[in-house]
C-alpha cells in the first residue's frame, strides 16, 4: 500500500472528513485491520484565506509548495490537496516535489464522464465558481459547467467561510443549497459538482434529484485507488 500525502486544514472540518475517508475505503475494500497508510500537513487556515483575500496566490502556493516539501520529506508518495479552491495554485506545488499530485477537478471530471453528464452545475467558493482554473479542467473533458447567478454565488461563497468551516451546519442553509441545485438543474444541469470540500457536510444526495458529485468523496476514493495499485 502506498502512504498518501495530505495538505490539509483548509479547512480542517473537511480534512476530518478524507481522514474518516480514507480509512473506511481501505476496511471496506481489504477487510480486517486495514487502514490507509497516510501523512497528514494540516496548515493554519486563517493564514491561507488572508492570502485569498489579498489576491496574494504566490505566497499560498509557496506555503502549500512548503507542506508538499515536508510529505515528501516524511514518506509521502502521492499529494492530495483537500480543498478544491487551492488547486488554483497547483503548479507553485508541483515545482517542489516530484510526487504525482492528484487533480481533484480530474477525479471529479471522470466520474461525471461514468455517469454520462454532460452538462453539470458547479457549487464552491466564488474563487472557484467564477474563475477559470477549475471549470476549464472540467470542461476539457468535454463537460459545460453552469454556475449560480451572482447573488446565488455570493450567499453560496458565504456559507462556506462563515458557518461549515467553522462546523456551522444550519438547516436554513441547506434549504437555500437546495434551491439554487432546483434552479441550476432547472436551467439543464444533469448532475451537481459539490465543489467544495465542506458541502458534504451540510447536502447529501437526498436533497437533489440529479446526481450530487461530492469532490471529497471522489477525491479521497482515488487517492486509496491509487493506494492499493500494484
Ligand atoms: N475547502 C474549500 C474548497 O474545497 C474552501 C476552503 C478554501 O478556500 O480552500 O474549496
Amino acid at each position: 500500500m502506498k502512504i498518501i500525502g495530505l495538505i490539509g486544514g483548509m479547512s480542517w472540518e473537511s480534512s476530518a472528513e478524507y481522514y474518516r475517508i480514507l480509512n473506511e475505503e481501505v476496511k471496506n475494500r481489504v477487510g480486517g485491520l486495514h487502514s490507509a497508510k497516510c501523512v497528514l500537513f494540516s496548515v493554519d487556515f486563517a493564514e491561507i484565506e488572508r492570502y485569498q483575500v489579498a489576491g496574494d496566490w504566490e505566497t499560498a502556493g509557496k506555503v502549500l509548495g512548503d507542506a508538499a516539501q515536508s510529505l515528501e520529506k516524511a514518506g509521502a508518495e502521492m499529494i492530495v490537496l483537500c480543498t478544491n479552491t487551492m488547486h488554483k495554485v497547483i503548479g507553485y506545488i508541483e515545482e517542489q516535489v516530484n510526487l504525482p499530485i492528484l487533480h481533484i477537478a480530474d477525479a471529479t471530471a471522470t466520474q461525471i464522464r461514468q455517469a454520462g453528464i454532460s452538462k453539470v452545475g458547479l457549487l464552491g467558493t466564488n474563487y472557484t465558481m467564477e474563475q477559470d482554473f477549475y471549470k476549464s479542467r472540467i470542461a476539457s473533458r468535454g463537460i459545460s459547467v453552469l454556475i449560480p447567478n451572482q447573488e446565488e454565488r455570493k450567499v453560496i461563497n458565504q456559507v462556506i467561510f462563515e458557518e461549515l468551516c467553522l462546523g456551522n451546519v444550519q438547516q436554513s442553509s441547506r434549504d437555500y443549497y437546495k434551491k439554487v441545485i432546483q434552479q441550476l438543474v432547472d436551467e439543464g444541469a444533469e448532475g451537481i459538482i459539490l465543489g467544495c470540500t465542506e458541502i458534504g457536510l451540510l447536502v447529501k444526495q437526498e436533497d437533489a434529484h440529479v446526481p450530487l458529485f461530492d469532490t471529497t468523496v471522489i477525491h479521497a476514493v482515488e487517492a486509496v485507488n491509487r493506494a492499493l495499485e500494484e
